[in-house]
């Protein structure tokens, strides 16, 4: 991807985030800057408790930041409601957590389709996206298992297609290799690296795993609620 082609997607600035923890405040994020442009793999790596959740769930519109600004797509998510936010949430941002998130008595094409309806993408042509998600993470041959059925690198993919079934911009993914053996997570990491090559996506995530560092378009590295050189 050439550097031109991409455009601005999120911009966090001079962001901070305190919460009252029984009398005093604790302070977590203590002035965060960070822009993402579209098609790139950002890492966040750190000690926990640095902070990073914290951060993501500012990225994604589930929390507001004490203090400074984030703009999504140019637009000023910080000001915004919780409504507002939760809208555009659902429609142009996915995420994926550490332990899958599937529902069990779903298939994985089943699966998929449920966060389609979440969205409320128009039904015509959920059949062939399903479909698509399902191959560009290797489980074409596998919709019709059901979660436990699948490995737990298999049963992360289908997660990974469940979040960008809706084609958002903006993919969240929190540890999302933390459970999974080295052979799985490199998979799980080259499926990511081809959803932001053909996809109009930004994927954000942490990790404590250097060995999949490389992958990455840009690592932060966050201590004590500031970033550090990289
Ligand atoms: P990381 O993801 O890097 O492990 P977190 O963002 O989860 O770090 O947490 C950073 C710090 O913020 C921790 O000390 C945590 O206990 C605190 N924290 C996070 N959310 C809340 C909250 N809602 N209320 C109080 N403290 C919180």
């Amino acid at each position: 991807m050439e550097a031109a082609d991409r455009q601005s997607l999120l911009s966090v600035r001079g962001v901070e985030r305190s919460f009252d923890v029984g009398n005093s405040k604790l302070r977590v994020l203590k002035g965060i800057d960070l822009e993402l442009q579209t098609h790139q793999l950002i890492m966040l790596k750190g000690r926990s408790g640095s902070g990073k959740t914290t951060l993501m769930n500012l990225m994604g519109g589930l929390d507001t930041p004490t203090k400074g600004e984030i703009h999504f797509r140019g637009q000023p998510f910080h000001q915004w409601n919780d409504d507002r936010r939760t809208e555009v949430r659902r429609k142009d941002i996915g995420f994926i957590f550490q332990a899958y998130a599937l529902l069990p008595l779903l298939s994985a094409y089943e699966n998929v389709e449920l966060s389609l309806r979440m969205a409320k993408t128009p039904r015509g042509d959920w059949k062939k996206r399903i479909t698509t998600c399902l191959d560009m993470v290797g489980l074409a041959k596998r919709m019709h298992h059901r979660p436990f059925e699948l490995s737990g690198g298999e049963q992360q993919r289908v997660a990974i297609a469940k979040a960008i079934a809706h084609r958002p911009s903006l993919l969240l993914a929190d540890e999302p290799t933390a459970e999974l053996d080295s052979q799985m997570a490199a998979q799980v990491m080259t499926v990511f690296r081809e959803i932001v090559r053909s996809e109009n996506v930004t994927i954000c995530m942490t990790t404590h795993d250097t060995t999949i560092m490389e992958v990455a378009d840009h690592v932060y590295e966050m201590v004590d609620g500031v970033f550090v050189a990289g």
